[in-house]
């Protein structure tokens, strides 16, 4: 069965072809530019693809309440064009088939629930670090959607006692967006992340942030899975500090294994890697088409 899947990124869209095992056998990716364009290539890519559903996973703010005139929009974002833009309007007009469609991060926890690090649980959370934060909800075998949606990235977050670096959120400055993201750790050290070394103090710092987020997220939600994605988490030796820092937070108050001898496999990596994007797109296609069947 061929399912189409789109990860529309701030920077890169990527487009794809796969199945309900989420084996994904096409892909292609080109840069994100006014709607008119973007849209266009992801049309010419599905034009000759004959796909049973179509899953997307996009960047946001989008509108995800099915009720609402405006479902299937992005709201607000500073990328030209995109605000209040009906991006799956425009794709339904095209492709008569079910289409899947919610944030990037609910898509990735999603896609790890269904074939990664989450497989077999009712609950998961996925958080990833890179240009932005963003944090994905998937709770007792459901997305999380609500007002809006979770935009864990803009928790607040307990300043460093040390660090006077201001924060660089334009809404808030120092939340954990502000504090932790990719450009943030630029702005603070002078230097890219991917060009500090492993040893250098930003990653005790950025340890620091994220899990202070990471145990709230513990707090008030008890997913039986934390993973941890995007471009700043190739920093390996981050899983043992943001792991170690998120023990001393809860300090021993959940007394749940996972907490303790068993964080190692509590706190991790996608397993679905550069991946997870993707994969999850095609997981609320291959969902779409499911729950069309059964209506
Ligand atoms: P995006 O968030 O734009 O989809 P990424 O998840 O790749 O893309 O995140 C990009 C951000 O992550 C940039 O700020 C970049 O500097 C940072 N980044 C990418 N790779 C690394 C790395 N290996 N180590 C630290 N930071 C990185
Ligand atoms: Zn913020």
């Amino acid at each position: 069965m061929r399912i189409g899947a789109i990860e529309a990124g701030g920077t890169k869209f990527v487009c794809g072809i796969g199945n309900e095992t989420g084996f994904i056998e096409d892909r292609i990716s080109f840069p994100t530019e006014h709607p008119e364009e973007t849209i266009k290539n992801v049309i010419t890519y599905f034009s000759d693809k004959n796909v049973r559903a179509i899953g997307i996973g996009t960047f946001g703010p989008i509108n995800v309440d099915p009720k609402s005139p405006f479902y299937g929009y992005i709201t607000t974002t500073p990328k030209p064009g995109w605000s209040n833009y009906d991006f799956l309007g425009v794709l339904k007009q095209t492709f008569n088939v079910p289409f899947g469609w919610d944030t990037d991060v609910n898509a990735a926890a999603f896609g790890e629930a269904k074939w990664g690090a989450a497989q077999g649980l009712d609950s998961c959370v996925y958080y990833t670090i890179g240009t932005g934060i963003g944090l994905g909800v998937y709770i007792e075998g459901q997305l999380v959607h609500g007002l809006v949606h979770p935009e864990g990235g803009h928790i607040l977050v307990r300043r460093h006692g040390e660090d006077n670096f201001e924060g660089i959120c334009p809404y808030h400055k120092d939340c954990l967006e502000g504090m932790a993201a990719g450009p943030a750790i630029e702005r603070r050290w002078h230097m890219k992340g991917n060009e500090l070394d492993a040893t250098h103090p930003a990653w005790e710092l950025e340890a620091f942030y994220i899990a202070q987020s990471v145990s709230t997220t513990i707090l008030m939600l008890s997913p039986k899975k934390i993973i941890l994605g995007g471009g700043v988490m190739h920093q390996e030796q981050l899983f043992p500090l943001i792991r170690s820092y998120v023990q001393q937070n809860l300090n021993g108050y959940i007394s749940d294994t996972a907490l303790f001898d068993d964080i190692n496999s509590y706190i991790v990596a996608p397993v679905l890697g550069d991946n997870a994007g993707l994969c999850g797109a095609l997981a609320l296609g291959v969902e779409s088409l499911k729950s069309q069947k059964s209506l």
